[in-house]
């Protein structure tokens, strides 16, 4: 990969997709001044932010194998074949999350994962991190853009390509408004999070103190809990819960509060995190809530990443739609012989429908995550769905499969999960059990209403 035009690129935000666009165009041969205004989580000892780890899934993995850092990336990941149900006993129930044995997603640590992608990044010799320098303000006169760090000095630097990968509360996002760019929508979601430790375990051999291969759940209506592992052992926790309302972040004041909420609702947790109210006042609540922007590009600045589209954690997807925005725009360049005006307005085209798409999806898989698991006709659903799709694979993947194992566009795996939805619906009407299912009903509905997926 050579640069045709070799634009000076200024990106600002050094997070995992910052990070993963930056190793891409290293390697296209362009230099590349990345500003990041936290400290090198490499070398301080420094919180790796919102969620210690993540779910990684084939979208994130694609981009990493096109790069050849899979096998050091590889390191980090612990597989996760299905959920874990906790019911309000004690009770468990495994859900696979797919049929087929490559069918699993990864807990992938973010310290972990954000400092390979850096190493990889100053390995093509073209990329260099300038870590404590926030931006703060863009002149799309001059081209430059202006950093500060915290002692309050700032400083010019001028760019031809300026990449806003800086997150949520993007201030490059924010420089396309003030340059009267509109069409961005921020709903705050009214649930926040809390995150907590399973601690690992020290004595035995095994340190996992609950099942090490699954996302653990613990659904409860309106709320729920989740854990992922942790190569050392342990799990992160993750508490979403209404900010307000009889039972919230706003009504839980007091440790007593605390243990008795999670005494009557997640029984089982009291024993895997013992100082779980003490714990759970030093920390911070996370706020959750989706990002739409009608134009990604303005004058000659894109947005990739959270930047563009922050979406709601609950199917795992923000980080490997961002991963996703790395492929396509490094094959935009490819295709485009990298002309970036022409680039930057398909790029859009490209993913702002798709982003769209999993920023509803990612909304309803909460319902589905903190509720209807707990259905058995949720579960004769999804056996009825791996049936078609092992009856008639040309047309029938499950919706979560479609999102989670393959590269199908976001927006087509929504509108082809929206006719699924209707097919499983009406198979399912009147059955209690896999047995009873009509395979010729499904066969003449499947073939009327669904296409075949294009090769
Ligand atoms: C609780 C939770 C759980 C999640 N779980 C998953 C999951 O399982 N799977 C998944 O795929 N996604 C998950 N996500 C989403 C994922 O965290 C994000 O999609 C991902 O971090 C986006 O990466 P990014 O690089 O675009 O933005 P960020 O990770 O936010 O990085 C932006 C970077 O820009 C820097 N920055 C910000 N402002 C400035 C500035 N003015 N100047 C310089 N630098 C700046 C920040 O310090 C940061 O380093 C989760 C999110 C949350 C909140």
């Amino acid at each position: 990969m050579t640069a045709k035009i070799k634009h000076k690129i200024t990106m600002i935000g050094a997070g995992l997709v910052g990070s993963m666009m930056a190793i891409f165009l290293g390697k296209r041969g362009y230099k590349v001044n990345v500003y990041e205004k936290l400290p090198d989580i490499r070398k301080e000892n420094i919180s790796a932010g919102r969620s210690i780890n993540l779910a990684l899934a084939n979208r994130g993995i694609r981009p990493m194998q096109q790069l050849g850092i899979m096998d050091k990336v590889e390191t980090l990941l612990i597989p996760m074949k299905g959920r874990m149900l906790h019911d309000k006993e004690g009770g468990l129930q495994f859900q696979s999350y797919g049929q087929k044995p490559e069918e699993v997603i990864y807990s992938v640590s973010r310290g972990g994962l954000v400092s390979i992608l850096r190493d990889e990044a100053e390995a093509t010799g073209n990329v260099t991190f300038h870590f404590k320098q926030g931006l703060d303000s863009v002149d799309y006169t001059n081209n430059s853009i202006t950093t500060i760090d915290k002692a309050g000095n700032s400083q010019q630097h001028s760019f031809d390509i300026l990449l806003g990968a800086d997150g949520a509360p993007s201030k490059v996002r924010k420089s396309f408004e003030k340059g009267g760019v509109k069409g961005v929508t921020f709903d705050i979601l009214s649930h926040s999070y809390k995150e907590l430790t399973i601690k690992a375990d020290s004595n035995g051999s095994n340190r996992f103190k609950i099942n090490k291969n699954s996302l653990h759940i613990w659904p409860r209506g309106e709320y729920m809990l989740i854990a992922l592992p942790n190569l050392d052992g342990s799990f992160t926790v993750t508490l979403f819960l209404p900010n307000d309302g009889d039972l919230s972040f706003e009504s839980l004041t007091t440790k007593e509060s605390v243990y008795q909420f999670f005494k009557e609702k997640f029984k089982d947790t009291l024993e895997l995190i013992p100082n779980l109210a003490e714990v759970f006042f030093e920390n911070p609540t996370g706020m959750l809530g989706t990002i739409r922007c009608k134009n990604w590009n303005h004058k000659n600045a894109l947005l990739i990443g959270d930047a563009a589209h922050a979406v709601v954690p609950f199917h795992g997807q923000g980080m490997n739609c961002g991963f996703e925005d790395c492929f396509d725009l490094n094959a935009l360049l490819d295709e485009h012989n990298d002309d970036w005006p022409e680039v930057m307005s398909l790029y859009t085209d490209v993913r702002k429908d798709n982003a769209n798409a999993i920023a509803d999806m990612a909304l309803e898989n909460y319902i589905e995550m903190r509720d209807s698991v707990r259905e058995p006709k949720f579960h004769l659903k999804k056996a009825i769905a791996f049936e078609l799709e092992n009856k008639f694979p040309n047309q029938f993947i499950p919706r979560y499969s479609m999102v989670m194992f393959h590269h199908i566009p976001y927006a087509q795996a929504q509108a082809r999960g929206l006719i699924q939805a209707d097919i499983l619906k009406k198979l399912s009407l009147g059955i209690s059990s896999i047995e009873q299912l009509d395979i010729n009903y499904a066969e003449k509905l499947i073939m009327s209403l669904l296409p075949t997926f294009k090769t």
